[in-house]
């Protein structure tokens, strides 16, 4: 019984951490795992920072990368003797990202994103390894690059599932195995990333290719909650949820698991456990092909939003042909759009605030009146009643409203 264990960056985020995570892969009652780590908490956001910086040619390129460094250090200096050659494996890590510093940017800013951030997997995956291998617990290390195989959509690659699955069976055989989330390999033979949070995909497509029994995501909460403990005082754990729920509940941008985590996993109908790393003795969610029906509400918050109002300059009738373009240019920047509303002469929709969300509207302007609102809210509440429905909206001030049978969304200054 074949089984992947995935840890995110809070887990190991420091070097009590990193043994509490030790003693709960020794302990785990199966030795047939594949343990999938992502970077160390804060450093993908560091790394990310520090690739800004060196396309900016920012003065601050080495203070950050220095940063980084140390903490990986200062962590390592907690777990291992002094001479212990991770501290060669660290060191060498460090010294390709200073020679990536060393050349001119790339054109292409998401090619240096993924050539550069990709080192937080590589390092805490190296430090895992070796770290449970002086806590007893004998493991090999894998690259993933040599097992995903992606194309070249640098940020955002999209897995070759055929020849993945082909090279994870001639790779993956010796087992308990370590190894890393979020990167995989074009190709040409580069990097890429699978998008911000991809560790969760990364478990999955194991899960998936491996045909493992059960995939399990270890967090910071005891599962999925009915809304995120850092918004509301009252979550509350859901035991177990469907593939579809748990589909609609990332989607709508429930943080707790990456959106394309549920896909590869139903389709072979392998369960999903979300626990914690912190209390043991809960089992957390399960989440698999059930038929349950949702009584409790769930809530999901996203910040930082924008809700553009598009119409034609001469106040024409907004046709197909404009919204095939509006569709073609969210392609083109790679935008999601979280909710949408029309009516004769004008379309809304609304998007996270982002740098291409920018760009997005620049463009837009050529052909359209824009106006726009941004800062806003957006919540959605799935299996919503209208008694929790006229609670929750008391004291909040609501631009647009949109229902359906099973949700509600929202969105409020
Ligand atoms: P990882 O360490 O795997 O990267 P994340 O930080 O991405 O973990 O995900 C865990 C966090 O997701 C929690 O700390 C919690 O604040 C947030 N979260 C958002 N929505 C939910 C939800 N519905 N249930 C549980 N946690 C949620
Ligand atoms: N380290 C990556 C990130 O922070 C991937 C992950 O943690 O899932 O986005
Ligand atoms: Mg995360």
């Amino acid at each position: 019984m074949k089984e992947i264990l995935k840890f995110g960056g809070a887990s190991i985020k420091d070097a009590k951490s990193i043994t509490a995570v030790s003693k709960i892969i020794k302990d785990y009652p199966n030795h047939n795992i594949v343990i999938v780590f992502s970077a160390i908490a804060t450093v993908t956001n560091l790394l990310e920072g520090l690739v800004e910086a060196y396309h900016r040619k920012d003065d601050d390129v080495v203070i950050k990368f220095n940063e980084i460094k140390s903490l990986h250090i200062s962590i390592s200096k907690n777990l291992f003797e002094q001479e212990h050659f991770i501290f060669d494996i660290i060191n060498n890590l460090f010294v390709e990202i200073e020679w990536a510093l060393e050349e001119e940017p790339n054109q292409m800013y998401s090619y240096d994103y993924d050539q550069i951030v990709s080192v937080g997997e590589l390092l805490s995956s190296h430090i895992m390894s070796e770290y449970l291998k002086i806590d007893g617990f004998k493991n090999e290390l894998i690259d993933i690059r040599d097992v995903f195989k992606s194309d070249n959509n640098y940020q955002n690659a999209n897995i070759d599932w055929d020849l993945t699955k082909e090279i994870c069976k001639q790779k993956i055989k010796n087992i308990p195995v370590v190894t890393q989330g979020f990167l995989a390999c074009s190709s040409e033979n580069f990097t890429t990333t699978l998008g911000r949070e991809g560790s969760d995909y990364s478990a999955a497509i194991l899960g998936n290719v491996l045909n493992a029994e059960r995939v399990v995501i270890w967090k910071d909460v005891n599962g999925v909650l009915n809304s995120d403990p850092r918004h509301f005082s009252d979550s509350k754990l859901l035991d177990e949820l469907s593939f579809s729920e748990a589909i609609e509940l990332a989607y709508y941008g429930a943080k707790v698991i990456h959106p394309k985590t549920i896909q590869p996993l139903q389709v072979k109908n392998i369960p999903l456990q979300v626990r914690s790393f912190i209390n043991l003795e809960n089992p957390g969610t399960i989440i698999n092909d059930c038929q349950i029906t949702y009584d409790m509400p769930s809530y999901i918050v996203k910040e930082k939003q924008i809700l553009v109002s598009i119409s034609d300059k001469k106040l024409s009738f907004i046709v197909e042909e404009h919204l095939s373009y509006i569709f073609s240019l969210l392609d083109k920047y790679n935008l999601s759009v979280n909710l949408m509303q029309n009516s004769a002469v004008s379309f809304s929709l609304c998007i996270d605030n982002s740098k291409n969300s920018v760009k997005f509207l620049n463009e837009l302007r050529n052909k359209f009146d824009v106006l726009y609102n941004s800062n806003l809210v957006l919540y959605t509440i799935r299996h919503y009643n209208n008694q929790s429905l006229s609670s929750f909206i008391k004291n909040k001030k609501i631009i647009l409203e949109q229902k359906s049978r099973n949700t509600v969304q929202l969105i409020t200054e």
